[in-house]
């Protein structure tokens, strides 16, 4: 057997990947990490997925950041050539942190200067802490002057935050993912949880072996489906149809929750009235699914004493994404499975802190707390806060991530402030995005390695890796948890929130007294979150000291004697009147359906090993040792018909690019469709994407484009 070495100290912790929030315990010594082990936290109760248990050693990896960097001038940039870090590298020099701010913060003013405010951009990030993205947001919205400050929020559940805010006044989870251990029937559509949320899986895998029917709708047969009592696979883009005809069964069969419409919501005549056209009958020649089966889980989930809902982003990527989201609040409002323990509604958040950087004001229509940046007793209140003039902040809605990659390319956007994000990944069409990026005057970089992103800028700054830092982060419960610092930073690598305070001097603000130093903002934070929090009436009662003392307390958390509230919506809806609001929803196709030139579905998503882009993961040696290689993942039928075998090249190309992949039999994947992750930096699928936008939220259609497959290709 294998000895574990002794550690010198064990740090209480959180997991830094997914937004279930495990907490663990990271036992180092001489500043490493040995080994995880998972906390009894809420959201775990010990368990870890592989991802928190083996994704540490990332932050000691030999490509981090150690330096910062600044592009050569006889290096200019490329947004085809390859990304590898060792031939990228050499476009840049290494520069002193005095020298590397100096021209990142002098350039972005005077490009504000020159060019006007929106001119200039911020991607903050939803892997940084609360406070890091309150900072970021309020130094776009105070240092560049505009709104243009948005994150990877965007690409994952902006849809489903729109339809939530729009319908019951709230765009956060209405129950924990535990409270499915509390449901007689818990529906999962259009997420894999065992892939992308594995611990919370295995809490709705617990709940059905003590008697909960499972129902997965998914196009794609995932392994919790082996737990299912009924899986509805239904055709790729249909979700109005199926949902439509489900709402449509139990208004023909009466078994609407009639008080609950009366007297928590408005709007269901119309609603109804639009449902009348979704019989499971008609609909199924759209969806696929048998009428019966339809009724049949019709009636399982408007009758059961609890029904929750929990869905992921195979509702919310499409360009009929709000409208997906509008029809699973209806489901819930027209049944009353809602306002009570073991029913709700459940956007399974993706990043560790998703949840909390939207809530902190990292996006261009909002400030903390989902204030609107265009009501003038919200600009007003940020105004005070900040020492300034309410006419000092820009009260139109600012950039969000698409459209900053369409102003980069039009010649509008001259700055780009990238914190933490690759948007040379993770943004639909990619090519587009690497030349988009290419064009500005000035992109700034501050990340862990030299990401994709990082290849195009002209500024790199070293950051802190997760375990390096202290901040608060909020999971997709609600629940806003302690992460402690474990490591020291390696070179000249600098806490984030120092590096956020020295750019905003080179912008004209002053933040000293947030105490900030380079490798130590423990302190800097809690000032941070005590002044985040007074624009916040959610976190009234909960303080730095408060989050320091018990480690994880849920929001709404108003009283500082009170524990926050699991489950809201018990007795009325942040709404005018508190009533819910039903928003019909028609079918719309989406954007780019196959034909005869690309026959084929292409459906993007992530795979349990990696992490979103691959960043950390791919750096981390467990996890890349078992999942080395980019894989697509195919019907074993397609691939005969391909004449490809398991392990064999296949090249996928749609109008906007190809990439080359191994290929992998999938009976989960139906055929006439692929699967691709996009963690694959060799083969980055998001070249293939189509960036049409849901119209309400703006979210990209990742989860549909056409594509055409063909034998072979270039490894
Ligand atoms: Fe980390 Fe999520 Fe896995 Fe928990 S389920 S260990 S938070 S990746």
């Amino acid at each position: 057997g294998v000895a574990l070495q002794a550690a010198d100290r064990v740090v209480d912790s959180l997991c830094p990947y997914c937004g279930v929030g495990c907490q663990v315990s990271y036992h180092v010594k001489d500043d490493q990490i040995l080994h995880v082990e998972g906390r009894g936290g809420p959201a775990n109760e010990g368990r870890l997925c592989v991802k928190g248990r083996y994704g540490f050693d990332y932050a000691r990896h030999p490509q981090r950041l150690t330096v910062p960097l600044i592009r050569r001038a006889d290096a200019p940039k490329d947004p085809r050539a390859a990304t590898d870090p060792a031939s990228a590298r050499a476009q840049f020099r290494e520069a002193s942190w005095e020298e590397a701010l100096a021209l990142a913060g002098g350039t972005l003013r005077h490009l504000r200067n020159t060019h006007g405010p929106r001119a200039l951009a911020g991607f903050g990030s939803a892997k940084g802490s609360n406070e890091e993205a309150y900072l970021f947001q309020k130094l776009v919205r105070l240092g560049f002057g505009s709104n243009n400050v948005d994150h990877c929020t965007r690409l994952c559940h902006a849809s489903s935050v729109a339809a939530l805010l729009e319908g019951i006044g709230s765009g956060a989870v209405s129950n924990p993912v535990m409270d499915v251990m509390q449901a007689e029937v818990v529906i999962v559509i259009g997420a894999n949880p065992v892939v992308n949320h594995p611990v919370a899986a295995t809490w709705i895998k617990n709940a059905v072996k003590q008697g909960t029917q499972l129902v997965v709708m998914d196009p794609r047969r995932s392994e919790l489906c082996r737990h299912a009592a009924h899986h509805l696979a239904f055709r790729p883009d249909t979700d109005v149809a199926l949902l439509n005809s489900l709402m449509h069964v139990i208004v023909e069969e009466g078994l609407t929750d009639t008080r609950f419409i009366a007297e928590r919501t408005e709007g269901f005549e119309a609603f109804a009235e639009n449902l009348r056209g979704f019989s499971p009958e008609a609909m199924a020649a759209v969806t696929g699914i048998a009428p019966e089966t339809v009724r049949t889980v019709a009636r399982l989930y408007a009758k059961s004493r609890g029904s929750m809902i929990l869905w992921g982003m195979g509702v919310s990527q499409h360009v009929h994404g709000t409208d997906n989201a509008r029809c699973l609040i209806a489901l819930a409002l027209m049944t009353g499975q809602i306002g009570r323990p073991g029913t709700g509604l459940h956007p399974l958040r993706g990043q560790n802190n998703v949840q909390g950087a939207s809530d902190a004001g990292l996006i261009p229509m909002m400030y903390p707390d989902y204030h609107p940046v265009g009501d003038p007793a919200a600009r007003a209140a940020a105004a005070a806060l900040w020492g300034v003039a309410p006419e000092a902040l820009d009260a139109e809605k600012g950039l969000t991530v698409v459209e900053v990659m369409r102003a980069a390319e039009a010649g509008r956007l001259k700055g780009l402030y990238v914190m933490g994000e690759n948007p040379a990944m993770s943004d639909p069409d990619a090519t587009h995005a690497r030349e988009a990026m290419a064009q500005l005057d000035m992109l700034v970089v501050q990340d862990l390695f030299l990401t994709e992103t990082a290849c195009l800028a002209d500024v790199v700054l070293p950051a802190s890796a997760f375990a390096e830092k202290t901040g608060s982060f909020t999971n997709t419960d609600r629940l806003v948890q302690l992460g402690r610092r474990a490591l020291g930073l390696p070179g000249q690598a600098r806490q984030d929130l120092w590096i956020l305070t020295a750019m905003a001097g080179h912008l004209g603000l002053d933040w000293r007294a947030y105490g900030a130093t380079p490798t130590d903002c423990d302190a800097a934070a809690g000032r941070v979150f005590d002044e985040m929090r007074q624009l916040m009436p959610t976190l009234q009662g909960l303080s730095w000291a408060r989050l320091q003392r018990e480690g994880a307390v849920t929001y709404p958390c108003t009283d500082a004697q009170a524990p926050g509230e699991r489950v809201v919506f018990t007795d009325h809806f942040p709404r005018p009147g508190g009533k819910a609001l039903f928003v019909p929803a028609q079918l719309i196709p989406a954007d780019e359906r196959p034909d005869a030139e690309y026959p084929q579905v292409l459906i993007t998503g992530r795979q349990l090993e990696h992490w979103h882009t691959g960043s950390m993961t791919r750096r981390s040696g467990v996890l890349d040792a078992l999942e080395p290689d980019p894989v697509a993942l195919l019907h074993p039928q397609d691939l005969a018909a391909l004449g490809v075998v398991p392990g064999g090249l296949v090249t996928l190309q749609s109008r906007r690019g190809e990439v080359s992949l191994y290929a992998r039999a999938d009976e989960g994947t139906p055929p006439g469709a692929v699967f691709v992750a996009f963690c694959w930096f060799e083969a980055a699928i998001n070249r293939l994407t189509n960036p049409a936008l849901d119209p309400v939220a703006e979210i990209p259609e990742f989860k549909y484009c056409a594509v055409r497959l063909r034998a072979g290709g270039v490894a």
